[in-house]
């Protein structure tokens, strides 16, 4: 169990995820939505130990440390680095080889292996920059497939991504859900949450609602989210006083 209590993270002395409390079960499946700007971003580098809680605590089951696998938003990657796609995809086992081992032919087979799961054989010397979006986010995904974590965070796995490919990764997701994988995902699409995610999280930098998918986007609760969203550019003021309700940035508005 990944356990929020009360957590609030910051950038310098601004709050960008506030008093947010909840649990990602076990082998649980959930979608993170929100406004640009959100803190859902801030939420998983949270949970990968990246930034601190400035008030509260962020408790992961032990052993679990160092085992949490990562997909960054695409907009955050530096794609012009002359690197081969097998170069990325063995990168997934740096967790067990540590840095300065190389991989050895098991690994590399491996690495194809997992090349090929997403349906990209046969590529595994091209340079990242050749490939399209949707081809670069299949080697993204083959090197989850090596990291082989109980936990992975996806964010927005799908932007950008073509049909095809995107209904692909989808089936790899569902099949670590299967494999009793925790794992949650920033998205946007919320016909596709609907579809594929049993739980969400809708985060307006503060929890709006937490639980049954079907329970939390109710018309509502995304009103509320943008509403909140439309407010807290001007006033979103460092919380002096965690729990108080005062310290909440931009006005609250009644559910
Ligand atoms: P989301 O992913 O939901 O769009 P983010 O978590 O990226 O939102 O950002 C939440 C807030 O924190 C935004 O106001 C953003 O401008 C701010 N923020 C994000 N990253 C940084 C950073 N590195 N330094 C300062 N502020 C940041
Ligand atoms: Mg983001």
């Amino acid at each position: 169990m990944i356990t929020l209590d009360n957590v609030t993270l910051c950038y310098r002395d601004r709050p960008a995820v506030h008093h947010l409390s909840g649990q990602f079960a076990p082998g649980s499946l959930t979608a993170i939505v929100g406004p640009n700007g959100a803190g859902k971003s801030t939420l998983l580098g949270g949970l990968m130990g990246r930034i601190a809680p400035s008030t509260g605590r962020i408790g992961l089951p032990a052993g679990l440390a160092g085992r949490i696998a990562y997909l960054p938003q695409q907009a955050d990657i530096d794609r012009s680095f002359p690197v081969s796609v097998l170069d990325v995809v063995m990168l997934g086992h740096w967790g067990r080889l540590g840095a300065w081992r190389a991989g050895g032919a098991a690994h590399r087979t491996q690495a194809l292996e997992a090349l090929a799961a997403v349906g990209l054989a046969g590529v595994e010397r091209r340079a990242i920059g050749e490939l399209s979006a949707g081809q670069f986010q299949r080697v993204l995904f083959a090197r989850l497939l090596l990291q082989d974590a109980p936990v992975l965070l996806l964010d927005e796995p799908f932007n950008a991504i073509d049909e095809r490919t995107t209904a692909d990764l989808l089936t790899l997701l569902h099949r670590w859900h299967a494999e009793g994988r925790t794992v949650v995902a920033v998205l946007h699409d919320l016909a596709q949450v609907r579809a594929h995610f049993p739980h969400t999280l809708l985060l307006a930098r503060e929890p709006i609602a937490w639980g049954a998918t079907t329970e939390v986007l109710q018309p509502q609760h995304l009103q509320r989210a943008r509403l909140q969203a439309e407010h807290w550019e001007a006033q979103a003021p460092w919380c002096e006083a965690p729990g108080s309700a005062a310290a909440l940035p931009g006005p609250r508005i009644a559910a």
